[in-house]
């Protein structure tokens, strides 16, 4: 998916039969463990996000789950290649350019 040449991602929002937990990965696939087998209580998925970053597909799912205001790792600073903030102790992806820095 792309908008306005940008690629986005894709990310899922999952949560267990009893509705409690929720998990956010990215990628539309159930979560798996180190193992191979499926991640405890995410055998529901609640939604598919496509953003340009981690912290972007974050903001969205919080105010989906009207839990408040997502807090990003770390301070944003300016893209050394394009100038755009990005969050270098997050995903350190940067929405505009997409190059990870
Ligand atoms: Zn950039």
């Amino acid at each position: 998916m792309a908008i306005g040449g940008r690629k986005m991602k894709s990310y899922s929002a999952w949560t267990g039969l009893d509705g409690k937990a929720k998990t956010l990965v990215e990628g539309v696939e159930r979560p798996r463990a180190l193992n191979g087998t499926h991640v405890p209580e995410t055998e529901v998925q609640l939604w598919t996000i496509h953003a340009a970053t981690w912290e972007e597909a974050s903001a969205i799912h919080f105010l989906r789950l009207g839990s408040g205001d997502y807090s990003p790792h770390g301070e944003a600073q300016p893209c050394p290649v394009c100038g755009a903030m990005f969050y270098p102790e997050g995903s350190r992806d940067c929405w505009r350019c997409e190059r990870k820095v």
